[in-house]
């Protein structure tokens, strides 16, 4: 069980454990435009989905075998324990332009971050939240994969300024950027705040700010020509380099923990992590660890009004109203929501967990965004 703290200090000592590929391998839909049919044969690396925004990455095969089903939920892939894989595409030689932006978001990268021009570029070497130690566990162990990584980001952007945000005290170097250290403390990690304690600024148009989890897969790609086809997730302490669409039950099973009936399983950190909704849910490129919540520690869930005490409001970050935006949230008043700050809001989650009538204020914010940008694509179309 996760204790939950603001620290995002990890006692790492251990490296990463490689996950093998499992027999099924569950990719979500969600989001997603496929290209995979039912019934066809895919080599390690094969592209199963792309993404529907001009800069979201695609979607590729973690093992070879066939596609067995596709439901409302899932691509289903049934593995064959071969080691066909597809080709590696000659990236490094590759001049700068849109044909190199192209065939990083084929092979899996989000290019958003690495289109135009950045006058500074940070790089986020924080945990994400509190008892996920990804972020150093890469910088220790994976430093030079990283490193490619960034030089194919400064050759992209190519920033005036390059900076390594760490915990503070920490030794973590990379070439070409300076490293400056960040109080280790839960929500300083968020890209907003990092940014923000960089350059003394907020949201300034001038600066793109990745995460190493985000360099890492970039490295991997630059030095291997291969997709993206594993991420690396923090569980009860320890660090798993997961192929992607690993079901949450094989993952389980495999490093010994046993949810009882009743228990909530967490894909993500303690502030920002949602509930799967079942154990044969695959694990995506973002996703950065994984815990339970045993039944015994989370009260009934029930509608909860608000109740007014303002805590929301003052621990919110982002200095906006999180009890007046989800209340406009739960009346379907989307737009409402948009005039209280909802774009403000980043997403950290503290208002909820400080809520004492523990209103789901995060899934609520989450839920007008998601709604906004469902109903203005559809005016777009
Ligand atoms: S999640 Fe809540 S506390 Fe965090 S920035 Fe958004 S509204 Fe503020
Ligand atoms: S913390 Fe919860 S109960 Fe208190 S004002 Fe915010 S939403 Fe309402």
């Amino acid at each position: 069980m996760l204790k939950i703290h603001y620290s995002l200090d990890s006692g790492l000592n251990e490296s990463i454990t490689p996950i093998d590929a499992p027999k099924v391998l569950n990719i979500q839909k969600r989001n997603l435009v496929l290209q995979a049919k039912k019934g066809q044969s895919v080599r390690r690396g094969e592209i199963l989905a792309k993404h529907p925004s001009p800069f979201g990455g695609a979607y590729h095969a973690a093992a070879s075998g066939k596609v067995t089903a596709i439901n409302e939920h899932n691509l289903t892939i049934s593995c064959d324990g071969g080691d066909e894989t597809i080709d590696a595409v000659d990236v490094r030689s590759m001049g700068v332009g849109k044909d190199l932006l192209r065939t990083l978001q084929d092979l899996g990268i989000d290019v958003a971050p690495y289109s135009g021009k950045a006058e500074t570029l940070v790089i986020n070497g924080l945990n994400p939240e509190p008892g996920i130690s990804v972020a150093q566990q890469l910088l220790m162990d994976e430093s030079d994969i990283i490193q490619a990584g960034l030089d194919m980001a400064r050759k992209l952007l190519t920033p005036g300024r390059t900076v390594l945000a760490v915990g503070k005290g920490e030794k973590f170097k990379l070439s070409g950027a300076e490293t400056v250290g960040i109080k280790p403390k839960y929500p300083r990690s968020l890209d907003a705040l990092v940014v923000r304690d960089i350059t003394g600024r907020e949201f300034p148009a001038d600066t793109k700010i990745v995460s190493v989890m985000d360099l890492h897969d970039l490295g991997r790609v630059v030095l291997t020509g291969l997709p993206v086809m594993d991420t690396v997730l923090t569980i009860d302490g320890r660090n798993y380099r997961v192929p992607l669409g690993t079901p949450i039950r094989h993952l389980l099973d495999t490093v010994g923990i046993q949810p009882s009936s009743g228990d909530i399983v967490v894909l993500g950190g303690p502030f920002r992590g949602e509930a799967v909704y079942s154990l044969d849910e695959g694990v995506t490129k973002n996703d950065y660890g994984l815990f339970i919540i045993p039944s015994s520690r989370f009260p009934k869930v029930q509608d909860a009004p608000c109740i007014n005490c303002g805590e929301c409001v003052l621990n919110c970050p982002a200095r906006v109203q999180p009890h007046l935006i989800s209340r406009c949230a739960e009346y379907d008043k989307f737009e409402m929501a948009e005039k209280h700050g909802l774009h403000s809001c980043f997403e950290c989650g503290l208002c909820a967990f400080h809520c004492f009538a523990r209103r789901p204020l995060l899934q609520y914010i989450r839920f007008a965004k998601a709604q906004l940008k469902a109903s203005r694509q559809t005016e777009q179309a």
